[in-house]
């Protein structure tokens, strides 16, 4: 270690676990760093945030590195490409997540285009999309690093449909399953299967004390327990006011405890997951 992390910019989440918050999209991006190999947590949303995320790192440790995408949206796997080209072999995610990325939809490249225009564009240097090369299904993959491990595992589908968590120590990286300063994105979720899963991470508050989301600042369980309860109040009022037939749903956005555009979202994909969930729907 050349120096510090906490004299980097890195703040410091638990044991060889450190957390970089970039400035476009508040965006986490992680660092675990052990004897051999160090891992990094989401690689930001192009080609400059990929830049300054591997300098950072390289500040810290010059061990080989291994990527971890915790969910296909570009400003956590648009970076990809610039560490592979930087010598990065082993990049893990969901197999979900893997083909969601595969697929390069436009929607992602528009998100992305104002803060790395090159990306939008679909031109210039490390501008393709880097598909994951392991995939994590039902079953936990534990990353020996040398003198430290970290967990890659799956609890369900919620923010995506392959939303991957790594447990390092007592610190869990939780991709945007959980959203701190901004609130929660349905565009691509399932959202009957989110509540069960921030269940399922509540459910192991025990092992880790310090939950990093996606975006925002580190966050404990009980932070985890409000967002749920938001999402069962938000889910129970949808769903009263679709099965209403004469009430027109979208009068529900209003009082729906997040802001209107993911209010939108959050009822369209209500709609759309509600025959592939196994949820009964409260009358
Ligand atoms: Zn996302």
């Amino acid at each position: 270690m050349t120096q510090e992390p906490t004299d980097t910019g890195w703040e410091r989440a638990g044991e060889r676990t450190y957390v970089l918050t970039l400035e476009a999209f508040k965006i986490n991006i992680g660092l675990v760093v052990g004897d051999d190999r160090a891992v990094v947590i989401d690689t930001g949303a192009g080609p400059r945030e990929a830049a300054q995320i591997l300098n950072a790192v390289r500040e810290v440790t010059d061990v080989p590195l291994i990527v971890v995408n915790t969910h296909s949206h570009g400003d956590h796997t648009f970076g990809n490409a610039y560490f592979a080209a930087h010598g990065v072999e082993e990049f893990w995610a969901h197999t979900a997540t893997a083909e969601a990325v595969a697929a390069d939809p436009d929607a992602q490249r528009r998100m992305v285009a104002r803060t790395e225009p090159e990306m939008g564009a679909r031109e210039g240097e490390h501008t393709a999309v880097h598909t994951p090369t392991h995939t994590v299904g039902a079953e936990p993959v534990d990353l020996d690093l040398g003198g430290h491990s970290v967990t890659l595992f799956y609890l369900g589908r919620g923010h995506t449909a392959g939303d991957l968590l790594v447990g390092s120590g007592s610190v869990l990286f939780a991709g945007d399953l959980v959203e701190e300063g901004a609130h929660p994105e349905f565009e691509d979720s399932f959202p009957y299967d989110w509540r069960k899963t921030l269940g399922k991470i509540i459910a192991i508050d025990e092992l880790y004390t310090s939950i990093v989301p996606g975006h925002g600042r580190i966050v404990d369980a009980d932070y985890v327990r409000s967002q749920l309860g938001n999402l069962r109040r938000a889910i129970r009022m949808c769903s009263t006011a679709i099965h209403e037939a004469s009430v027109d749903y979208t009068k529900a956005v209003p009082v729906l405890p997040y802001g209107p555009v993911q209010s939108r979202y959050l009822i369209t994909r209500l709609k759309e997951t509600e025959t592939a969930s196994d949820t009964v729907l409260p009358h």
